[in-house]
C-alpha cells in the first residue's frame, strides 16, 4: 500500500508540465500566464476626468462657495473618445465628460452637481483644488512595466488588464485533452430502461464536469463492457487523439478488473492507495499516453478527482498552489475512520454568525456509493492515517470544494 502523497507524487509526475500555446484572451478564463504581460501603454494612458462636469483653473474658481458662486464662460464640450481636445483659455471652464482627456491648461474638474450645469455660461458653487477629480496618466500601470507576471491565474480582474492594456492573445499553459472512459458492462445510457442487474452511467458526467471546469477538452466513452477487447477496441483508436486517458471502473480485486486486466503489464502499475473511499488506483502509460484509473464507485471517483487528478493537472497547468483551501472546523458529530488510511469524508461547512471556527457536519457515511449525499456536500473532511476517532467538538481538517 502506497500513501496518499505518494501517490499524488506519482500522477503529478505523470502528467509532467504542459506547453505554452498563445490563446485569445477571451479563452484564458481560469488559466495560468506562461510569460509577464508587459504594458505597452500606461494606464490611464493620459489624463482624464473622473466626473461628469467641468474642466476648469484650481485659481478661477478658489473662493466659490454655495452663497458666492464663480461664473466662467463655458468653451467647448469635451466628450469621452474626443482626440484632439483644445487648450483651456484662463478664466474659461470647458465641459468634460467622464474619462475624457483633460484639457492642457486646466488642472482641475468641478463635478456636475456642484454647478448650474451651465453650456453657456456655468455657476461654480465650490472650490477645487489642483488634481480633484482627475485620474492621472500611469497612475495605475506605467508604461514599460510588468503588469502581469507570468504564474498569474487569470481570473476575470487580470483578463480585464490583460485587455485594457491592448493584449488580443495570451501565452498560457494549455489544459489537456482528456478521454474519459466509464468501464462497466451493468452500465446504460437513457432513454434506455433499466433491466434489473443495471444502472444509469453517471462518472463520465461528473469526472467530465470537474475536468472542463479545470479547462479541459474532454471526450467520453460512457460505457464499455468488461471485457478486455472492447476495451481495447474501444479506447487505442482514440489515443493519438488525447493528452490523458482517466477511466473509471475494473481496477479493484473482483474477477472482471477490465482496465487492470488490459493495463497491467503494459505501461500501467495498480496499487492500493491507503485511503477512504478510493484505495484501488493506478497510473501510468498507454502507447506513450498517460493513463490514471480511478475506481468505480462514484463517490470514490469524485475523491480520487480531488485527492490525485485535480492538483495533478493545476500543477501541469502551472499553479504553484494546486490545493482547495483548508480550513479548521468545529465536528458537530463524532467521525471514525480506519487506521492507516487517510480518510475524505463529503461535509457541508457552514460559518455561523459570531463563530470564529466554522463548522462541518458529515453528509452521508463512508461508503462510497452514496451519491445524494456526495451532492449535498460542498467539502471534504480529512481525517488523517493516525485518527481512527474524531470526537464531536475536536477540530478537523476540511477542503472547501
Ligand atoms: P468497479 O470498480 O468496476 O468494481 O465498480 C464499483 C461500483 O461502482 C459498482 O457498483 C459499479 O456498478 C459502480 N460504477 C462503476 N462505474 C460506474 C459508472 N460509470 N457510473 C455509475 N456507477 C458506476
Ligand atoms: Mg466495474
Amino acid at each position: 500500500m502506497i500513501s496518499v502523497d505518494e501517490h499524488r507524487a506519482q500522477v503529478t509526475e505523470l502528467l509532467g508540465k504542459r506547453p505554452a500555446v498563445s490563446r485569445p484572451v477571451t479563452e484564458c478564463a481560469g488559466l495560468v500566464l506562461a510569460e509577464d504581460v508587459a504594458a505597452p501603454v500606461s494606464l490611464p494612458p493620459f489624463d482624464n476626468s473622473a466626473m461628469d462636469g467641468y474642466a476648469v483653473r484650481s485659481a478661477d474658481v478658489a473662493g466659490a462657495s454655495e452663497d458666492a458662486p464663480v461664473e466662467l464662460d463655458v468653451g467647448v464640450d469635451i466628450p469621452a473618445g474626443l482626440t484632439d481636445v483644445p487648450a483651456l483659455p484662463p478664466g474659461t471652464a470647458h465641459r468634460i465628460m467622464t474619462g475624457a482627456p483633460m484639457p492642457d491648461g486646466a488642472d482641475t474638474v468641478v463635478m456636475v452637481e456642484r454647478t448650474d450645469g451651465g453650456t453657456t455660461r456655468v455657476r461654480i458653487h465650490a472650490e477645487s483644488a489642483p488634481g480633484t477629480h482627475v485620474r492621472r496618466a500611469g497612475e495605475d500601470v506605467a508604461a514599460g512595466t510588468v503588469a502581469l507576471e507570468a504564474g498569474t491565474v487569470c481570473g476575470p480582474a487580470q483578463l480585464g488588464l490583460a485587455s485594457a492594456v491592448g493584449r488580443e492573445t495570451l501565452a498560457v499553459f494549455v489544459p489537456p485533452r482528456v478521454l474519459v472512459v466509464s468501464t462497466g458492462t451493468e452500465l446504460v445510457l437513457p432513454p434506455q430502461p433499466l433491466a434489473h442487474g443495471q444502472i444509469y452511467e453517471s462518472n463520465s458526467v461528473m469526472l467530465g464536469g470537474a475536468l472542463r471546469a479545470l479547462g479541459c477538452e474532454v471526450t467520453t466513452v460512457r460505457s464499455v463492457a468488461d471485457d478486455v477487447d472492447s476495451f481495447r477496441a474501444a479506447i487505442e483508436p482514440r489515443l493519438a487523439d488525447v493528452d490523458l486517458v482517466v477511466t473509471s471502473g475494473g481496477v479493484s480485486a473482483g474477477a472482471y478488473e477490465v482496465v487492470k486486466d488490459t493495463l497491467t503489464g503494459a505501461g500501467v502499475t495498480f496499487t492500493k492507495v491507503a485511503v477512504q473511499p478510493g484505495g484501488p488506483q493506478g497510473c501510468g502509460t498507454w502507447d506513450g499516453v498517460p493513463v490514471v484509473t480511478l475506481p468505480g464507485n462514484p463517490v470514490s471517483v469524485l475523491v480520487s478527482f480531488e485527492a490525485f487528478l485535480r492538483p495533478a493537472i493545476l500543477s501541469s497547468l502551472g499553479h504553484a498552489d494546486p490545493d482547495r483551501t483548508r480550513v479548521r472546523a468545529r465536528l458537530l458529530e463524532t467521525l471514525t475512520s480506519p487506521q492507516g488510511k487517510r480518510q475524505f469524508r463529503r461535509g457541508y461547512y457552514s460559518h455561523p454568525d459570531g463563530d470564529v471556527t466554522g463548522v462541518v457536519g458529515p453528509r452521508g457515511g463512508p461508503a462510497s456509493h452514496l451519491l445524494a449525499a456526495l451532492s449535498q456536500a460542498n467539502c471534504l473532511i480529512v481525517l488523517d492515517e493516525d485518527t481512527t476517532e474524531a470526537p464531536a467538538d475536536s477540530e478537523v481538517d476540511v477542503l472547501l470544494l
